[in-house]
């Protein structure tokens, strides 16, 4: 330790909501003299923060520990220490058994702990914690404030949780088990936040939540407000030019919801609407309590009023009980959708679970055949939808330096990665960009009319006309 300054190292696995929470981790040792470090050998205090939705990335967090328990025995011979910690959702399902698992862990706790962790973090200075309650009072009011430069260090894109759990219980899914039921924020909360992102400079927010449109938070004067309102009233924020959210649930797809997408020039036309699997047996025994019937209306309503709308969606091939004939299904609810991008797994059998007693588990290399075949169909589609971008000229944030000297890197509306040659004082603004060739996991594009002033300016018609490379 040098002073009283002491090194915080952080690693993220696993979705959007962890990178978020480990955000809120620095911001509350902060005020407690802990500053954050690049390399994990400088640390006094590593926190592993967890997922738990699959085995593999569980997995992976044993072997961590295992490198970081030598680590820990080469500090001390050589007369310093270092503190570990785990924190997320392997934390909040298997607590004890990681201590059991890694003697080397001083601290375990659970994803509605982190506004205790400077207390906690003390405590195990001293002996071995381990903190997985549910507490009744409201982390978020508890949770410090970001302070402004650590904001502007963090860039000019910012994820914002607003929506926490799930009452869902999907029978392959472990996220009502460790991230607990269904809370949502207060408004008034959300709109502070978002205000001090915007105020430090953050141009796109990312409202993130495990069923992010099942959001049902209060306003100040205690009256209901669901995602499609909150979007309007964080589209009043000056400097907040672009709005997203993720991960959605195909049966909270509201008409508010849909409607914001046509009214607010600030929301992108993207959508990640998971549906799972194609089979109506399958999406049965999932319990996702929707047809794929259902999904593809839905679809069809976002289309009609947002006709340019990407989408994007998440599938689990191998759940117990899947034949050819159910998997064929799901290969074309991809076809008759058409996704800008999609992510796919082979169902991961999760303890406690429903989909862990099933009978009929798909052998290993049943779902990884299947996962090579649904893979290679999503790959064709987002090369196509990539492809078909060339030619366009689309408004693109232009949010960082280029791995390239000259160039400048950014996102379409359609979040795909944009690169074009460009000063660095153009960071920071929209441009109209013409897309002008299809990289493997990119697209490079050039500046249409140098603008200073961003797209929200731009008429919602002139939006659109970008938008549709008119
Ligand atoms: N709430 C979102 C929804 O309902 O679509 C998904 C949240 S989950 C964190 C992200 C994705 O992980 C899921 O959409 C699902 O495809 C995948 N997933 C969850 N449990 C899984 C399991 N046991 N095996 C394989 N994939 C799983
Ligand atoms: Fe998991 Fe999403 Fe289903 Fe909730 S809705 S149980 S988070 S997959």
């Amino acid at each position: 330790m040098t002073g009283n300054t002491k090194k915080l190292f952080i690693k993220t696995y696993g979705c959007q909501m962890n990178v978020y929470d480990s955000d809120r981790m620095v911001d509350a040792l902060g005020p407690h003299g802990y500053e954050t470090v690049s390399e994990i050998e400088n640390a006094d205090l590593v926190l592993l923060n967890t997922c738990h939705i699959r085995e593999k990335a569980a997995e992976k967090v044993y072997s961590e520990l295992g490198r970081l328990n030598k680590l820990r025995q080469q500090r001390r011979q050589e007369g310093g220490d270092l503190m570990i910690g785990v924190a997320g959702c392997v934390a909040q399902a298997e607590g004890e058994e990681i201590m059991a698992r890694a003697p080397s862990v001083d601290l375990v706790f659970g994803p509605q702990s982190y506004h205790r962790l400077p207390q906690l973090v003390s405590k195990a200075a001293t002996e071995r914690v381990v903190d997985t309650e549910f507490p009744e009072e409201d982390k978020f009011a508890h949770l410090p404030a970001a302070k402004k430069e650590t904001t502007i260090a963090r860039g000019l894109t910012a994820f914002l949780t607003v929506q926490e759990g799930c009452d869902k219980f999907c029978s392959f899914c472990v996220v009502p088990y460790t991230r607990g039921s269904e809370t949502s924020r207060p408004v008034a909360q959300i709109i502070a936040e978002a205000q001090s992102l915007a105020d430090a400079g953050v141009m796109e927010i990312t409202l993130l939540g495990q069923n992010v449109n099942a959001y049902h938070g209060h306003d100040e004067k205690g009256v209901p407000v669901n995602l499609g309102a909150l979007l309007y009233r964080l589209a009043e924020i000056k400097g907040l030019e672009r709005l997203r959210y993720t991960t959605s649930h195909p049966n909270d797809m509201s008409d508010d919801l849909i409607e914001a997408h046509r009214d607010l020039p600030q929301l992108m036309p993207y959508l990640h609407l998971p549906v799972q699997s194609g089979s109506n047996k399958i999406l049965k025994a999932m319990n996702r309590n929707h047809t794929r019937e259902d999904y593809l209306a839905i679809i069809a309503r976002i289309r009609a009023t947002r006709p340019d709308m990407a989408l994007s969606g998440d599938f689990i091939v191998g759940f117990p009980g899947e034949t050819e004939a159910d998997f064929e299904d799901t290969l074309n609810i991809v076809r008759e959708t058409g996704y800008a991008s999609a992510y796919s797994f082979k169902y991961s059998t999760r303890p406690g679970t429903p989909g862990a007693q099933m009978d009929d588990q798909v052998p290993e290399d049943i779902k990884l055949e299947r996962l090579h075949r649904l893979q290679e169909l999503i790959n064709q589609q987002q090369t196509d939808f990539n492809a078909s971008c060339i030619g366009k000229i689309m408004p693109v944030l232009l949010d960082k330096p280029g791995r390239i000297e000259g160039q400048l890197g950014g996102r379409s509306p359609y979040l795909q990665a944009v690169h074009l040659d460009a000063a660095t004082d153009l960071l920071g603004t929209i441009q109209s960009v013409e897309i002008i060739e299809k990289r493997k996991f990119s697209l490079h594009g050039k500046i249409v009319t140098k603008q200073t002033a961003n797209s929200a300016n731009l008429g919602r018609s002139e939006e659109e006309q970008l938008l549709s490379g008119a």
